[in-house]
Order: C-alpha cells, then structure tokens, then sequence
C-alpha cells in the first residue's frame, strides 16, 4: 500500500470514516492519485486485495450495543444475578452500563457496598457509562434545589411526603426540567462520584426516561461526554406510555427516529455529541419478536450496503433484569445463530467502536 493510502488508513481510523470517504474520492478524482499513480487503483476493489483493515476493504459491519439503564433505585441480588447470567451465558457481549450515582446518595447508603454490588454485573471490556434520573437526594447532593413537578405522569411530587424524607423520591421527575448550569453541576457531581469509587469517568450518556433535549445535551457535552444514548423510536413505547404526558414529550423530542435510525452528529452549545439511537428501545417494552425484527431491519440495511457500519441497539434495566434479561437473552441467542448461519460480521461493541454514517433526522 502506498504512503498516502496508509496515511488516510491512520487518519480514517482517528477521524472516522467520512474524512476517509472525502479523502479518498479526492485520490478518486485523481487530485492525489496525479502525485501518487498507482494508488488510487490500489484502494478502489472491493475485494480486499490491500490486506489492511475492515475500512479500506471498505466492508462495513453489523454491531450489537446491549445496553442496561442503572435508574438508582436499588440493587437487588436477583437483578444483579440475571445480568451476571446473562454475561456467563454470552461472554463475547460486552454491555454498555448507564451507571446511576444515586445508589450513592441514598439515606444510609454504603458506599463500598453499592460499589462491589454494581461491580458483579461488570465484566472486563464493558464500558461504564452515565445514567441519571431527577432523585430529590441525588439533586441535592450535587448543591440543587429539587424539583418536584411535573413528573413523567403529569403528576407533582409531594417534597415534604414520608417517601422523600424517609428514603428518596424524584425518580419520575425529568431532569431536562433544570437549567443547563444546573445539570452541569448533577452532571460532574454523578461523574465524580462514579469515578472516585473506581468506574472510571463516563464518556456516554442516556437520559433518565429518554428525556435529552438539548439543555441536557449541553450539560452533559460542557462536561466531556461524547456520545448521547437517548433517542428512541416512541412507537415501542407508545402501549405503556402513549397516554402520559412523557410520550407527548418524546415524541416530540425524538421525532423521526425509527428502529434502523443510525448515529448521527448532534451540535450543542459547545462540542458536537454523537446522538447513539437506542432503535430496539429496552427490553420492559419490547419483546423478543420485536428485538428480532429490529435485528431483521438493521440486517436488511447492512446487506444493502455492506460498506457501511450498521448498529442495532437493545437493553433492559437494572431494577427489573430478572423479570426482562430473559427475553433478551432468547433475541441475542436467536441474532448470533442466524448471523453465524448467514455469515454475517456481526459483534458486540461499545461506544468507542461507533462511527457517525448517518444524517441526523428531519423533523
Ligand atoms: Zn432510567
């Protein structure tokens, strides 16, 4: 391989694939091929003649984000086992964990306790990711004033009931309520946190209740996050939700995203996040059949243009695993063999594996 092709290889890898696809039409187009004849036939075969990796063979892939949301809630031993069958039962997925600060800043909490309880579910090559709900402690913790209303239902929380003095309360409060200076500061308090008690700082983010708009989005990228879980197609949500104020909210929020949407760059007020679509949703509104035939769409894009990276995302969550990894477990059992039998590329990723291949929606 010639220095130039070898030298857009090296930056397509830092840059990601559009930078490689602009810089390589130019040899294309003959602009650098005129320096460098030879080159540009070098690279233009599909066949996979260079030898070098999956982009410049220009063979794209079908990747699996098995996502879990940590609401902050508690951490039962019977969830905690479901998501550690689920690990033992499929050692080559990696799990993407929204992880919850709130366990922290609970009344008594243990901090070494709620550290070695999350640290059972986590295996090496997990990514440890960033997950917040509007906890009244959690809130308060980070130098907030709560907020109580409205919440997901329509409903205001009573601040001074026995829930919210006794234990917590808040969990159905969407944080997008507070301004973007105030979620910086839950934002870095739940980093913090995180990462003094050993899980690293998070460069991911999904929104309690899916309710990212863009003062969230701000937050969470002034603070040095990178990608953006959130999005997701309402139409799963729409049979327990669609008569809640939230599902008016998201779907007006995430409006045009479908279960074959694709990240995407979203701008903020500072730097760009890459928007990850959560396009199979989690697993307590989906079924099987429904992850399936998410996989089956996502499928049917990739074979359309095997060229580009294709992402097909499912979850659960952390408080309800032992009810819903099960019906996980079947989807993924049933995606890996129909991959391996139609000798698909198809892996499980993390984040840091994400490419942006598609424009954001149109509303
Ligand atoms: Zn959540």
């Amino acid at each position: 391989m010639c220095v130039q092709v070898r030298m857009f290889a090296r930056l397509a890898r830092s840059f990601g694939p559009s930078f490689a696809r602009i810089a390589l039409g130019l040899l294309a187009v003959g602009s650098i091929a005129a320096v460098a004849p030879g080159c540009a036939t070098e690279t233009t075969g599909d066949d996979g003649s260079t030898g070098e990796d999956d982009y410049t063979r220009k063979k794209g892939k079908l990747s699996l984000l098995v996502t879990v949301d940590w609401e902050g809630r508690d951490l039962r031993d019977d969830n905690l086992a479901a998501m550690q069958h689920l690990h033992a039962r499929f050692p080559q997925v990696k799990i993407i964990h929204f992880l919850n600060a709130g366990y922290y800043t609970k009344q008594g909490a243990n901090a070494a306790d709620v550290t070695a309880r999350i640290n059972r579910a986590i295996q090496p090559g997990d990514e440890k990711a960033l997950h917040i709900h509007g906890w009244k402690r959690l809130f308060e913790a980070s130098g907030l004033t709560f907020r109580a209303s409205p919440t997901f239902w329509g409903t205001s929380l009573n601040a001074n009931g026995r829930e919210c003095i006794d234990s917590d309360c808040g969990h159905e409060v969407p944080i997008s309520l507070y301004t973007t200076d105030e979620l910086r500061k839950v934002v870095k308090f739940s980093l913090d946190t995180l990462e003094t008690n050993g899980f690293g700082r998070a460069k991911s983010f999904r929104c309690g209740g899916w309710m990212a708009k863009p003062n969230v989005r701000d937050a969470i990228a002034a603070e040095g996050l990178t990608y953006e879980h959130s999005a997701v197609p309402t139409v799963f949500l729409e049979p327990k939700l669609g008569t809640m104020p939230v599902y008016g909210w998201l779907s007006e929020l995430w409006q045009g995203t479908t279960n074959v949407s694709q990240p995407y760059t979203i701008a903020t007020a500072s730097t760009p996040l890459t928007e990850v679509p959560d396009n199979g949703a989690l697993a307590d509104y989906v079924s099987t059949q429904q992850m399936m035939d998410t996989f089956e769409a996502n499928k049917a894009a990739f074979l359309a243009d095997r060229k580009k990276n294709v992402v097909v995302s499912v979850g659960f969550h952390e408080e309800t695993a032992a009810s819903y990894v099960p019906q996980l477990e079947a989807a993924i059992e049933r995606m890996y063999a129909e991959a391996k039998a139609e000798g698909l590329p198809f892996e499980s990723v993390t984040s840091e594996a994400l490419t942006v291949t598609a424009a954001p929606p149109t509303h």
